[in-house]
């Protein structure tokens, strides 16, 4: 009997490149991985060099093939870092200029002048976005204007754009594709997410020459082949991080949340298949798109997650290791009244202020590190707490449960107190590389390896639940004193 398909995925994030093989049952076989470099040329530049990412991503995907358990690879699937922007020469392949990563925030004086002139609601009622550097259509603007001779070289049809899929995809099939998915394009603030097409006005007005972009394809799609470490494998999945990471979570019901915990939090809730704006500032983004129909996400970010628990790690050194902070929170009764709003990077939604501070509050002679370490870990519930809230004032469901992943995930006091302080299950899967799995879904689907999205629901292992198990009365008053705090902070910088 020949052994069972592998669906490897290739998963290219900020900090890392990596490949992971995964068996048809959705469990891990073999990861390979390389740290990536950030440069910060100058204050609020953010960048990488494109040649390294394609570089280790190829030395990543080449160390799985040679591994025994690869002899039988059915298809790769591609999952990204969003919004990252690189253009090339469509004939050497070489990058214009450096990758400009998603945290760059060179062109924030752009934005505001456009937001000045009032286009900011036009731009989110096409796109789902906020007008943002963050986004690569002002990314892809910059280069053009700035390095010398690309934007000649552009309007002559010379060169291409690509977010990191696309960019990956066509060097995996050598030149071949010049193609992304529609999540990763309804991120670049250019593509009409409810006309499903790169948007002329919005060309237009960032003078975008509509020649330097690629095709928009469904997720599951046969976007080429793969010629790589002697073999060739179809390229059949591909969705950005967060969206792939809400297929790895089978989030494909309405009112479905997926929540990842790392350094920051994203949060997504699947909302269906109608287009809806955002009252509370949160993103209208496409969860995934599949034989021409898009489902929708509303999307919101915490900005600190657990780079609070890095900062009490390494800062005020507090412990040697993130995960000692679970013991410490429960060596404690409760937070002793101590709040921690982690605004370190100001606020994100549903907030929304750049210039907020972060604040540890109701310090007393007896607080301890303990009580310090527990409110960091109890502004993790809370701030998913406000997040949730804005998704269920725009689109009125309610939250069944919370499926999670990432670092955080892993503290099984969060997990708790995310459960009480949301009233609602929360769920931690088995595979916690939820954003891999994703990508291998969904290669996996295009292929036949899952009949459709049940199929892959019912072949979904959680690892743990954790019920809600705190006094109505008790939540309100935790919360109440969160909201306190956080007008505190909001207050203090206006
Ligand atoms: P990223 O993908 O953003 O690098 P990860 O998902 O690897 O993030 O999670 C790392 C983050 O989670 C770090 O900020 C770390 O402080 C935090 N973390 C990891 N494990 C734990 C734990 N057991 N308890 C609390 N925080 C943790």
């Amino acid at each position: 009997m020949p052994p069972p398909k592998a669906i490897l995925a290739i998963d290219q994030g900020t900090t890392s490149s990596r490949a992971i093989l995964f068996s048809n049952a959705g469990d891990i076989l073999s990861i390979k991985q390389k740290e990536l470099t950030l440069f910060y040329p100058h204050k609020g530049w953010v960048e990488q060099d494109a040649n390294d990412i394609w570089h280790d991503t190829k030395w990543a995907v080449e160390e799985i093939l040679k591994e025994d358990v690869a002899d039988n690879i059915a298809a790769i699937g591609i999952t990204n870092q969003r919004e990252t922007t690189i253009i090339w020469d469509k004939k050497t392949g070489k990058p214009v200029y450096n990758a400009i990563v998603w945290q760059d925030r060179r062109t924030a004086d752009y934005c505001a002048e456009l937001k000045e002139q009032g286009l900011e609601k036009k731009i989110t009622a096409k796109t789902g976005l906020l007008l943002d550097p963050y986004f690569s259509a002002t990314k892809i603007k910059w280069i053009l204007d700035n390095v010398e001779g690309v934007r000649k070289r552009a309007e002559a049809g010379e060169l291409l754009f690509g977010t990191i899929d696309c960019f990956l995809l066509w060097n995996l099939t050598g030149g071949k594709t010049h193609a992304t998915d529609a999540t990763n394009a309804s991120r670049t603030m250019i593509y009409n997410i409810k006309d499903g097409a790169w948007d002329k006005e919005l060309l237009d007005l960032f003078d975008i020459p509509e020649c330097l972009l690629p095709c928009v394809e469904n997720n599951c799609h046969d976007f080429g082949v793969a010629d790589i470490g002697n073999q060739q494998i179809p390229i059949t999945g591909m969705a950005g991080d967060q969206q792939a990471a809400t297929v790895g979570q089978a989030c494909f019901d309405k009112g479905m949340v997926k929540s990842t915990y790392g350094t920051g939090c994203f949060a997504l809730m699947n909302i269906g298949q109608e287009f809806k704006i955002s009252q509370n500032k949160l993103l209208t983004t496409i969860a995934y798109q599949l034989d021409g129909k898009v489902t929708y996400a509303m999307e919101g970010s915490i900005f600190v997650a657990g780079a609070a628990i890095q900062w009490l790690r390494d800062n005020l050194e507090f412990f040697k290791d993130a995960a000692e902070s679970e013991a410490l929170a429960i060596s404690v009764e409760d937070n002793n009244d101590v709040y921690f709003v982690p605004a370190f990077t100001g606020l994100g939604a549903p907030y929304w202020n750049p210039n907020a501070k972060a604040a540890i509050t109701g310090l007393s002679r007896e607080s301890t590190k303990a009580h310090i370490t527990r409110a960091a870990l109890e502004a993790q519930a809370f701030q998913t707490h406000d997040l949730i809230s804005a998704f269920q004032n725009d689109t009125g469901f309610e939250i069944q449960n919370l499926r999670i992943d990432g670092g955080l995930s892993n503290n099984a006091f969060v997990c708790q107190f995310l459960a009480d302080i949301l009233n609602c299950v929360v769920e931690v899967p088995k595979i916690t590389e939820t954003t891999a799995l994703g990508a291998a879904y969904l290669a996996g689907l295009h292929i036949g390896l899952f009949k459709d999205l049940d199929d892959i629901s019912s072949g979904w292992k959680m690892a743990k639940t954790y019920t809600p198990n705190m006094l109505d009365e008790k939540r309100q008053a935790y919360l109440a004193k969160w909201s306190q705090e956080i007008d505190r902070v909001l207050l203090h910088n206006e």
